[in-house]
């Protein structure tokens, strides 16, 4: 297990995610084509648009090289349109990578002005409440019986999991939580000590203003930029 997580760098919220994982002290690496699997632990597909992405995974065979890692213990979160690529159904089209049991519908909240921000508990996730931002997200409206809910809201579900893959409908990289990401790298076997880790001055209606994630001291050189991405 070689503690390295990948990041899905062909379109989306790559940086965020990169500099989440910084934070923590985790290696990580933009994952472009396929000698960029080798050695990897786990792979983040980001947000975005999952259109173009389906399309630029087929293009480069990065649809082929996600399948085979997932069989040979690759673990996988999908944010937003990561998390539609990953689905098996897609209400009205046909589905991406289709490697989870569960039924998704794309832009069910409506359109991008209808993006929000909620701080919820997510129990199994972190014991402080999660800021968690939603940028024209999906609905997760079934799951397999394979799959756990981590987080239900009215009608739908925002997060679940199966054995080796976790979605998130929403965007735990646009805020200043950790949770999440320390969450996937305990997926991937790579466990780290929790700790609060939320700025008491973060601004629930704000999906794009917040406070730099300090780097952690190992990547500060070299480390992640920030922008603001995901469709
Ligand atoms: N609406 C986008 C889609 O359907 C997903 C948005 C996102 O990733 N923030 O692909």
């Amino acid at each position: 297990m070689s503690g390295i997580i990948g990041v899905l760098a062909l379109q989306g919220g790559v940086v965020e995610h990169l500099a989440h994982l910084a934070a923590l002290g985790l290696p990580a690496r933009r994952v472009r084509q396929a000698a960029d699997f080798e050695g990897l632990t786990g792979l983040i597909l980001p947000g975005g648009e999952s259109t173009c992405l389906s399309r630029l995974l087929r293009r480069y065979g990065l649809d082929r090289e996600i399948a085979a890692g997932l069989r040979a213990g690759l673990k996988l979160w999908g944010t937003c349109a990561g998390a539609i690529l990953l689905a098996r159904e897609v209400v009205g089209e046909t589905a991406s990578l289709g490697l989870m049991d569960i039924r998704v519908q794309r832009n069910a909240f409506g359109s991008q002005l209808d993006s929000f921000n909620r701080t919820l508990q997510v129990p199994a996730v972190a014991p402080e409440p999660i800021p968690l931002t939603f940028i024209r997200a999906p609905k997760i409206l079934r799951l397999g019986t394979a799959v756990s809910p981590l987080l239900e809201i009215d009608d739908y579900c925002a997060a679940a999991e199966d054995r080796d893959i976790l979605v998130t409908v929403f965007h735990p990289e646009l805020t200043p939580s950790l949770a999440f990401h320390r969450y996937f790298a305990g997926k991937c076997g790579i466990p780290l000590p929790p700790r609060e880790d939320v700025p008491a001055d973060w601004q629930a209606d704000s999906w794009v203003d917040y406070a730099p994630i300090p780097c952690h001291p190992r990547h500060a050189a070299g480390g992640a930029g920030r922008g603001r991405s995901a469709g």
